[in-house]
C-alpha cells in the first residue's frame, strides 16, 4: 500500500505545557509571578502602552538560568494580550520552511516562542528578520534562474526569545529584540512562597517552615523548587500523613542528597574536582569538564550561576577558582595560600 502522503504538514510547535500538573502550577497572570519585580513593573507597562495603541507588544527577549520563568512570562504576555502562545526551539526549526510553516499560522496578538534562540541555524534566523520586522516572509520558491522570491503578509505577532547565553546571540537577532530582559535568581522568600503556591495549586497542605526547607535547597530556581515540593509531597503521602511538614521536607531532602546549603551531588563533584584535582583552581572550565566527562554548558548554565550565588565558586582571567567558603562546606582544611591576608593595623587605611 502506498505511504499516505501529508499535503498539510503540521508545523513543528511543540509544548513542554502539556504536563496537567505543570500547567496548574504555572502562573497565569502578571500577579500571580512572585518575584523579578523589576522586569515585571516593566511588561506591566509596556503590555497596557501597547494595548492601548491597538499594537502587539514590542518582541522581547528574555535571557538567564533555565528554570526561572521565561516560558512561563511569554504565556503571560500571550495571555494579557489576548493572543495564543505558540512554543517552539531553534534547534526544533532545521529549515527555512520549518519557520516558514510556523510564522505563516500565527494570528494576531499571538505570541510565538522560540527557546534557545541562539541555536537557530543562520538560513533560519535570515528569514525571521523581516518576520519580526515588517511582519512578512519572504520565501524563495524554485532554484538557480528560475528562482524567485514570494513575499507574505504575517498578522501581527509577538516574538519572545529565550536564551541561557546572550552572548551568543547574533547581533543582528539581538538588535531587533525591542525588550531585553535578564532574569535572575529567586531569593528563599520568593522561593518560599512559590512552593506555598504550589503547594495550593497541588491541593497540598504545605506548613510554612516546611517550604522555607525546600526554597532553602533550591538553587534559586522556581522549577527546582516546584520539582522538590512534588518529591516532597510522595514522600509525604507514603511515610507521614500527606501534610507536608519541616521533618517530611527533610526526610525527602536527604533522600534525593541535597544537602542543606542546596548542593546536590553535581555541585560536589565539581567543588570536589577543583579542590582535590586542581588544587583549589583557577583551571580552566573545559579542564573541569574533561574531567567531570560533563559538557561545558551543563556546567556553565546549571551549576555555576548557583556555586556563584553562594560564594563556594569564583571566574577569575585564568578560570574558575573554588572559594574558602567551598572548603569549609565539604569540610576540608583551607590551604594557606586561599585565605586573603588582612593587612596589619597600622596598614589599614
Ligand atoms: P524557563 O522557561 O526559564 O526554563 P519556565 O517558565 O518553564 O522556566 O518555569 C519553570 C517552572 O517554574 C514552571 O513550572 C513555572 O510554573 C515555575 N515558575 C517559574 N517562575 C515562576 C514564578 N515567578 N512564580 C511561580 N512559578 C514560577
Amino acid at each position: 500500500m502506498p505511504e499516505e502522503k501529508r499535503t498539510n504538514p503540521e508545523p513543528r510547535f511543540f509544548s513542554p505545557l502539556r504536563d496537567p500538573e505543570d500547567l496548574t502550577l504555572r502562573p497565569v497572570t502578571l500577579d500571580a509571578f512572585i518575584g523579578q519585580e523589576k522586569v515585571r513593573e516593566k511588561l506591566r507597562i509596556y503590555v497596557q502602552a501597547a494595548k492601548g495603541r491597538g499594537e502587539p507588544l514590542d518582541h522581547a527577549l528574555f535571557y538567564g538560568p533555565p528554570g526561572l520563568g521565561k516560558t512561563t512570562l511569554a504565556g503571560i504576555v500571550a495571555r494579557e494580550m489576548g493572543g495564543q502562545l505558540r512554543v517552539t526551539t531553534g534547534p526544533a526549526l532545521e529549515r527555512a520552511g520549518d519557520l516558514a510553516a510556523i510564522v505563516s499560522n500565527v494570528e494576531k496578538n499571538d505570541v510565538l516562542f522560540i527557546d534557545e534562540i541562539h541555536r537557530l541555524p543562520a538560513q533560519v534566523e535570515e528569514i525571521l528578520y523581516p518576520a519580526m520586522e515588517d511582519f512578512s516572509l519572504h520565501i524563495v520558491v524554485g532554484k538557480g534562474p528560475l528562482a524567485k522570491t514570494i513575499c507574505l503578509s504575517l498578522p501581527r505577532f509577538t516574538l519572545c526569545g529565550a536564551t541561557t547565553r546572550l552572548g551568543l546571540l547574533t547581533s543582528p537577532l539581538r538588535a531587533r529584540f525591542g525588550i531585553v530582559e535578564q532574569l535572575s535568581l529567586y531569593t528563599e522568600r520568593e522561593l518560599t512562597l512559590i512552593v506555598l503556591r504550589g503547594g495550593r495549586a497541588l491541593g497540598v497542605e504545605v506548613l510554612d517552615d516546611a517550604a522555607a526547607e525546600v526554597a532553602k535547597r533550591s538553587r534559586g530556581t522556581p522549577r527546582v523548587a516546584l520539582r522538590l515540593l512534588r518529591r516532597v509531597r510522595d514522600v509525604a503521602a507514603v511515610k507521614g500523613t500527606g501534610v507536608i511538614t519541616a521533618e517530611m521536607a527533610d526526610r525527602a531532602m536527604n533522600m534525593l542528597d541535597i544537602d542543606p546549603e542546596g548542593l546536590d551531588e553535581g555541585d560536589r563533584r565539581i567543588l570536589s574536582t577543583i579542590i582535590d584535582l586542581f588544587s583549589g583552581g583557577p583551571v580552566g572550565l573545559s579542564t573541569i569538564a574533561a574531567a567531570l566527562n560533563e559538557d561545558t554548558q551543563t556546567i556553565e548554565d546549571i551549576y555555576e550561576p548557583y556555586l556563584i550565588q553562594k560564594g563556594l565558586l569564583e571566574r577569575t582571567p585564568r578560570g574558575r577558582r573554588a572559594t574558602p567558603a567551598a572548603y569549609a562546606c565539604l569540610g576540608r582544611a583551607i590551604p594557606f595560600s586561599s585565605v586573603k591576608t588582612l593587612p596589619l593595623e597600622d596598614e589599614k587605611c
